[in-house]
């Protein structure tokens, strides 16, 4: 899979066309380009979100709802990995008005409704994804949803009833052995990216990295950055080289469903 496949960006305008005739939602890809440790290529977030967005739209096809997919959405902030080469950093401003430009000409072009999805978990870079929503429903009328996970709306001042923001239970099946969590390059992340697109993983460095945790107490220093080298030199929190035994089938056809039953639910709503 190339993250262009089964996307907008190999379409012709006609087909653009047909899709807006069905009245198909529009999923729109978001992530940054961010290091991931040695082992992984910049662009794994935002082929994950392409994955998780294909296979939403397969899920959603079998319920009878026709969906078409964005081009990617690969810019912003990159707090914890800042300073890292490979982690680009946009404003976050340039990236909000960005994001809404995107979702004003989708609206332009004659989608009424759009969702969000995002594999990327900067704290900032959600606040910019989530005002740019907010605008597109509140100054153009568009029905643009946030997919956005229910066990941290609260951090963030929200109850999950606004319009603008769709929420996503979170996963209750365990896919993963390692006792690290995968917080940034760690196992789920490298078992992804070796699944669908293993020319952009070195699995012979990943066998060999440590596992690297965050000393308790340490968590916000990782999210809000500037001390990210001394955590981690190499740029990665987790076990990456568990990611063989990552149940990624299971992962990603459970985090899909989440996203399917998430969309569905909205829509009842919409
Ligand atoms: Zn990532």
């Amino acid at each position: 899979m190339k993250i262009a496949d089964d996307n907008m960006i190999n379409m012709k305008w006609t087909d653009i066309q047909t899709a807006v005739d069905n009245k198909a939602i529009v999923l729109l890809p978001l992530g940054v380009i961010e290091e991931h440790g040695p082992q992984l290529c910049l662009g794994t977030d935002i082929y994950t979100a392409q994955i998780i967005c294909s296979k939403v739209k397969e899920g959603l096809e079998e319920n009878g709802v026709k969906s078409i997919i964005a081009p990617p959405f690969y810019w912003g902030i990159c707090q914890s990995t800042r300073g890292f080469l490979g982690s680009f950093n946009i404003r976050m401003e340039t990236a909000e008005n960005l994001v809404f430009d995107i979702l004003k000409t989708l609206h332009d072009f004659g989608f009424n409704e759009v969702y969000g999805i995002n594999a990327h978990g900067d704290i900032e870079q959600n606040i910019l994804f989530m005002n740019s929503f907010k605008n597109a429903y509140e100054q153009i009328g568009l029905n643009a949803s946030y997919c956005f996970r229910k066990e941290v709306l609260h951090h963030y001042g929200l109850t999950g009833n606004e319009e603008y923001i769709c929420p996503v239970s979170p996963q209750e099946i365990i896919v993963s052995v390692a006792k690290e969590s995968d917080v940034h390059g760690g196992d789920i992340e490298t078992a992804i990216i070796n699944k669908y697109y293993p020319a952009y993983v070195d699995v012979n460095i990943a066998k060999k990295l440590p596992a690297i945790t965050i000393e308790s107490g340490k968590e916000m220093e990782w999210i809000l950055g500037g001390k990210t080298k001394e955590m981690s030199k190499d740029g990665y929190i987790g076990n990456p080289s568990a990611y063989d035994q990552v149940k990624i089938n299971e992962h990603i056809e459970d985090t899909a469903n989440r996203y399917i039953e998430a969309i569905s639910n909205k829509r009842k709503n919409v």
